[in-house]
C-alpha cells in the first residue's frame, strides 16, 4: 500500500538537470533567472510588475510596509487562514480586525466587510482559500469607498481566474507563494505584485538590505532593510513550475471535479464551493461533525493514516491560537470560523493523483465514518 500525502510537488528530471546547470554555473544567488522568472510571471499576469521574494510571509509583510501601515492602524483579515495571514499584521505592530468566513466558500464575507471598517482601517487584506476566488468587484469597490488598501493573500491562488480575469492581474497588490504545498512551488518562495513605481522601488530595497545603487553602481543603504531576496536555484525551479502550472491546475480540477461525483449523492458533512473554471482548487476540504459522528478528528485522522491515507487541517480559528487568545481575541465570536477550525479536514490533491487514489479516499473516508476506527 503507498502512502498517499495530501499534497506532494512535482519536479520532473529536466527541472532537476536545469537546476544542476544552475549549481554547476557558479551563479546560485539571485541573478539571471529570477529576473527571467520575474519577467515570466509579469506576464502570467498580464504585464503587471512582480517581485520574487523568499516566501508569501515576506511579501504580505512587505505589502503592509508599501501601504504605510504601522502602528495602531487597523487591518481587516479572514478569521479563518493560515496563520500568517494576520501575523504579519501584529509585527508590523498594526492590529488586525477579523471578520467571519462564509461555512462553504471558507471566504471573508464581503456583506459583513462594511461593519468592520473604522477611522483606523488602512487596508483588507482578503485571501483566495483553497484557490477560490473572493467576490473581488464588490471587495475592490468598497475599499475605494473607504479608501482602503487592498493587499489579496493570494498563497492558494496563482491561477485561479475570477470573472475570466487572472488574480493578480487585476487589483492593488497581490502576494503569491511558491511554498511545496501550493499550486507550484521554488522550493520556499514568493512574489507580489504591484504597479506604481515608487512602491515597486521600495519593494526592491527593503528585500536587499536597505541597498540602493547610483548611476555609476555605486552603493548607498538608505533604509535598514531586510533580506528577502530568492536564489536563482529556487527561482529556476519556479520558472519550470509556471510552465506547466495551467497543466497542474486542470488536473488538480479534474480530481476535484471527482470528489464531488463520489461525495455529492450521500455527502458525508459539507463540502465545499465547487466555484467555476475559474477555480485553481489548492485544497479539497470537508466539514465532518465531529461532535456527531463520536470521534475526534485525531482519531479520524489516525483512522485514516492507518489506510495509508494524510489528512491535512487547513485551519484552526486565528482568534482562537494562543498569540491572539493572549491579546483578548476571542474565537466564538467568529461562529463560521470556529466550526471550520474544528471540523474542517483536507484530502489529498496534487496534480500526480490517480483517478485510483481519487477512489481510494473516498472508500476509505465511508469506511472509517462507518467503523469510527
Ligand atoms: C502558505 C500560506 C502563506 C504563507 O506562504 P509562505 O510562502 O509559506 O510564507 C500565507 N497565507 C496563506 C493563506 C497560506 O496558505
Amino acid at each position: 500500500m503507498t502512502y498517499l500525502p495530501f499534497s506532494r510537488p512535482s519536479i520532473d528530471e529536466q527541472t532537476i538537470e536545469a537546476v544542476s546547470q544552475v549549481l554547476r554555473s557558479g551563479w546560485i544567488t539571485t541573478g539571471p533567472y529570477v529576473t527571467k522568472f520575474e519577467s515570466a510571471l509579469s506576464s502570467y499576469v498580464g504585464g503587471r510588475k512582480v517581485r520574487t521574494l523568499t516566501s508569501c510571509t515576506a511579501a504580505l509583510e512587505i505589502a503592509l510596509m508599501v501601504a504605510g501601515v504601522g502602528k495602531g492602524d487597523e487591518v481587516i483579515v479572514p478569521a479563518m487562514s493560515f496563520a500568517a495571514s494576520a501575523n504579519v499584521i501584529l509585527r508590523r505592530g498594526a492590529v488586525p480586525v477579523f471578520v467571519d468566513v462564509d461555512l462553504v466558500s471558507r471566504n471573508l464575507d464581503v456583506s459583513s466587510l462594511e461593519a468592520a471598517i473604522s477611522e483606523r482601517t488602512r487596508a483588507v487584506m482578503p485571501v483566495h482559500f483553497a484557490g477560490l476566488p473572493v467576490d473581488m468587484d464588490r471587495l475592490l469597490q468598497l475599499a475605494r469607498k473607504f479608501d482602503l488598501r487592498v493587499i489579496e493573500d493570494a498563497a492558494h491562488a496563482i491561477g485561479t481566474a475570477y470573472r475570466a480575469r487572472r488574480i493578480g492581474a487585476f487589483g492593488d497588490i497581490t502576494c503569491f507563494s511558491f511554498h511545496p504545498n501550493k499550486n507550484m512551488t521554488s522550493i520556499e518562495g514568493g512574489a507580489i505584485v504591484c504597479d506604481p513605481a515608487d512602491e515597486v522601488r521600495l519593494i526592491e530595497v527593503e528585500r536587499f538590505h536597505g541597498i540602493e545603487r547610483d548611476a555609476d553602481g555605486n552603493i548607498d543603504v538608505v533604509s535598514a532593510g531586510g533580506k528577502f531576496n530568492l536564489s536563482d536555484v529556487s527561482a529556476r525551479i519556479g520558472l519550470a513550475q509556471l510552465e506547466r502550472l495551467d497543466a497542474f491546475n486542470k488536473r488538480r480540477r479534474e480530481l476535484a471535479m471527482m470528489y464531488f461525483q463520489q461525495l455529492c449523492a450521500d455527502p458525508p458533512g459539507i463540502l465545499p464551493d465547487a466555484g467555476d473554471e475559474g477555480h485553481c482548487w489548492n485544497m479539497f476540504t470537508l466539514l465532518l461533525p465531529f461532535d456527531r459522528l463520536g470521534m475526534t478528528r485525531t482519531q479520524f485522522q489516525q483512522a485514516m493514516g492507518k489506510r495509508g491515507i494524510a489528512i491535512g487541517v487547513h485551519y484552526p480559528c486565528i482568534p482562537g491560537l494562543t498569540a491572539y487568545r493572549k491579546l483578548d481575541y476571542r474565537e466564538d465570536r467568529y461562529p463560521n470560523a470556529s466550526r471550520i477550525g474544528r471540523e474542517t479536514v483536507t484530502l489529498p490533491l496534487f496534480p500526480a493523483m490517480t483517478d485510483d487514489d481519487v477512489r481510494r479516499v473516498c472508500a476509505a473516508l465511508r469506511d472509517v465514518l462507518a467503523n469510527r476506527v
